[in-house]
C-alpha cells in the first residue's frame, strides 16, 4: 500500500429516522420491514455520493432527502400536524469546511425542506428564515413545491386526533413525550476530509403553531466543524435547545479533548437526566461514528470504516 493510499480517507456515514418509545412488542414485522428499508435507501443514498468521491453535504442532503420522501418519516412527505391541523416544517444543514449553514422553519411548501435549508445556505447572505419571508424565498429559489395536501397522511392524522383526545380528556400528560415526535437527520465524512450534517424534521404532534424544535436550530440539533464532528439530534427539542446539544458536544470535544463517543454519550445522557428523551448521530474527522441514545429506540443506519451497512432500531439492536 503506497503512503497516499495509507492515509486514504474513508468515508463514512451515519442517519436517523427518530427516537422515543420504540418498542419490538409493539411493532409489527411488516413495520420493522419498511422501516429498516426506508433507512437502507437512505443510507444508500448518501453512501452512493460518498463512494463516488463526492462531498459530505451532497450525501447528507441526498439521505435526508430520500427519509424526507418516504411518509414513514416524521419530514416532508410524512409530517405530523400542528394543533390547528397544519404542518409547520423545520430544516437545517451545516459545512464543516467553515461552518456555513443554512435553517428555514415553519415552512409548508417545498416538497423537501432540506433543499430550501441548502438554498438558504447558498443563495441568500442570510442563515435562518423563518415564516411567510421563508416560504417566498423558497418559491423564487427554483424548488419543487407541493401543496399543503401532499404532506397529509392518514397515520399522522389519527396520531393528532389521538393527543388532541388525550388533552381534551383533561388527563395529566404523563404519557411518554417521545412517542409525538420523530425527525430524519444525517451527519457524513467524504474522502476530503470534510463533515457535514443535515436535519429536517415535522416538530412535535400537536405543536402550537409557530413552535420552533431544535431542529432547525444551528448548535442545538443540527452541528458540524471538521475540528470536531457533524452531528444531527432527534428528540424532545425543547430540551435539545435548552442544552445546546450540538454545539456542547462541540465544545467538549475541542476545549476538553474528548473522544467523539465519550462527548455524544455524555451529552445524551445529561439531556435525558433533565428530562429529554431523544438521541444523535455524529461522525468526526477521523472516521469515527457515534449514535448514542437515552430511550427505547431510535431509527438508524451508519456506514462505518469498514464499509459496511448497518441498521438498528431498538436500543439493545446493533444489527
Ligand atoms: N427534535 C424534533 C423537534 O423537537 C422532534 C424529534 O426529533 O423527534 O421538533
Amino acid at each position: 500500500m503506497s503512503a497516499a493510499e495509507e492515509h486514504k480517507i474513508v468515508p463514512v456515514i451515519a442517519l436517523h429516522a427518530g427516537a422515543g418509545t420504540i418498542r419490538r412488542d409493539t411493532m409489527t414485522p411488516e413495520q420493522e420491514t419498511a422501516y429498516r428499508a426506508g433507512l437502507r435507501d437512505a443510507l444508500e443514498a448518501g453512501r452512493t455520493v460518498l463512494l463516488a468521491g463526492g462531498n459530505a453535504m451532497d450525501a447528507v442532503t441526498a439521505a435526508v432527502v430520500s427519509m424526507e420522501d418516504n411518509p414513514l418519516f416524521n419530514a416532508g412527505r410524512g409530517s405530523v400536524f400542528t394543533s390547528d391541523r397544519t404542518h409547520e416544517m423545520d430544516a437545517a444543514v451545516m459545512s464543516g469546511v467553515d461552518r456555513a449553514c443554512g435553517a428555514i422553519t415553519g415552512i409548508c411548501g417545498p416538497r423537501n425542506p432540506v433543499l430550501a435549508a441548502r438554498a438558504v445556505m447558498e443563495k441568500s447572505e442570510h442563515v435562518f428564515l423563518a415564516g411567510d419571508g421563508a416560504r417566498r424565498f423558497t418559491e423564487t429559489s427554483a424548488l419543487t413545491m407541493m401543496p399543503p395536501t401532499y404532506f397529509d397522511t392518514e397515520s399522522r392524522l389519527k396520531a393528532l386526533e389521538a393527543e388532541l383526545a388525550h388533552r381534551a380528556s383533561g388527563a395529566s400528560d404523563d404519557h411518554d413525550e417521545a412517542r409525538k415526535h420523530g425527525t430524519v437527520g444525517a451527519a457524513a465524512l467524504d474522502v476530503h476530509g470534510n463533515v457535514a450534517a443535515a436535519t429536517s424534521t415535522g416538530g412535535m404532534t400537536a405543536k402550537m403553531p409557530g413552535r420552533v424544535g431544535d431542529s432547525p436550530v444551528i448548535g442545538a440539533g443540527t452541528w458540524a466543524d471538521n475540528r470536531t464532528c457533524a452531528i444531527s439530534a432527534t428528540g424532545h427539542g425543547e430540551y435539545f435547545i435548552r442544552f445546546a446539544v450540538g454545539h456542547e458536544v462541540d465544545a467538549r470535544m475541542r476545549l476538553c479533548h474528548e473522544s467523539l463517543a465519550k462527548a455524544c454519550a455524555d451529552v445524551i445522557k445529561e439531556v435525558g437526566e433533565m428530562g429529554g428523551s431523544g438521541g444523535l448521530v455524529a461522525v468526526d474527522a477521523h472516521g469515527n461514528v457515534a449514535l448514542p441514545l437515552n430511550c427505547s429506540g431510535m431509527y438508524r443506519a451508519w456506514m462505518g470504516r469498514d464499509g459496511v451497512v448497518h441498521t438498528a432500531i431498538f436500543h439493545d439492536d446493533d444489527e
